[in-house]
């Protein structure tokens, strides 16, 4: 017997499905779902991650912050190691940085252990921070002096590591928006870079200097390092050169582009002056899916061989 609301219902969903707000929602519905369906993988070994583009404002920090949440609400043990000055994603994630705390800078300085300075994020429950403050602005110079300079931030992890009760599965490093010695610490330390590359007309310029720098880190100091992701941020679909952006990269990069693209999203943007990520702060936003996409996409991969 037919449901006596079935016409109906079904007249209703189809109208519903032809309006925009509508059809964003009933898109929105199938991601959640198909992301609550999927239980991801774990990396055997700890996959340390440096998150760089000598540009500013391409979405470096938000990247980090917003895939370590996403990973660690996934079940994933993450920590960040906040490497710029300004301490942004210290700040999103709600860990204190203010000038009189001990930081990464102590860590990288100062010989101070890891573990002295880690804070656990009110984000979740296994999502670490070590926080960097504005003392950092200076160890560019000071490290200059110091012996093993471009080592230090690897020997403080190795170390942070050896004495670890539980192993990390993740560890993002969030650089400055500059070639120096903190980012080469950052290279070093690393195994995998991730590169966020903005939707917009000069992407691509200062990308193949930043590739020969880190395939120098590669014959000289790093021999693991590797560039095994990239991400394509504050996208755009209105406009054709966000679309013509994307295409290009894809066409360089076919095996370290993700599938998923972050759009612009206010949401984003404003996660942070709550000291949140987009995944706490608005978990179902097309943004804070996108971000959930992206680690869910990263850790199916696993990390390069
Ligand atoms: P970087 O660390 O590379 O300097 P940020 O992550 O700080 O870049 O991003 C630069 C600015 O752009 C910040 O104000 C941030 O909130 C904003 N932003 C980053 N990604 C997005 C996005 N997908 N949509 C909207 N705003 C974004
Ligand atoms: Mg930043």
């Amino acid at each position: 017997m037919k449901h006596p609301d079935g016409d109906s219902a079904s007249s209703t969903a189809q109208y519903d499905e032809s309006t925009p707000l509508a059809r964003e929602l009933a898109d929105i519905t199938r991601r959640r779902q198909a992301l609550a369906a999927e239980v991801l993988p774990l990396p055997e070994k700890t996959r340390v991650f440096t998150v760089a583009n000598q540009k500013g404002g391409v979405g470096k920090t938000t990247t980090t912050v917003n895939l370590a949440a996403a990973l660690a609400r996934a079940g994933a043990r993450v920590l960040v190691i906040d490497l710029d000055p300004q301490g942004n994603a210290s700040t999103a994630l709600g860990v204190e940085h203010r000038s009189d705390i001990v930081s990464v800078y102590d860590v990288i300085i100062n010989d101070e252990p890891m573990s002295a300075v880690v804070q656990k994020s009110p984000e979740f429950d296994a999502l670490y921070c070590v926080p960097a403050t504005i003392h950092l602005a200076g160890a560019e110079i000071e490290l200059v002096s110091l012996v093993a300079r471009e080592q230090r931030l690897r020997s403080a992890l190795e170390a942070f590591f050896e004495q670890s009760e539980e192993p990390f599965h993740y560890v993002f490093i969030d650089c400055p928006p500059s070639l120096g010695l903190l980012t080469i610490n950052a290279f070093v330390a690393a195994s995998e870079v991730l590169i966020p590359i903005q939707c917009e007309y000069y992407a691509l310029e200062g990308l193949s200097q930043l590739l020969s720098n880190i395939q120098l880190i590669e014959r000289h100091l790093n021999p693991r390092l590797a560039v095994s992701t990239i991400l394509m941020t504050m996208y755009d679909s209105r406009t054709n050169l966000a679309n013509q952006v994307v295409q290009d990269v894809r066409e360089h990069f076919p095996d370290q582009v993700l599938n998923t693209v972050i759009p612009r999203s206010v949401r984003i943007s404003e996660a942070p002056s709550y000291g949140q990520s987009v995944i706490s702060y608005d978990s179902s936003s097309p943004g804070s899916l996108s971000y959930l996409e992206a680690a869910a996409e990263m850790a199916r991969r696993g990390a390069p061989n």
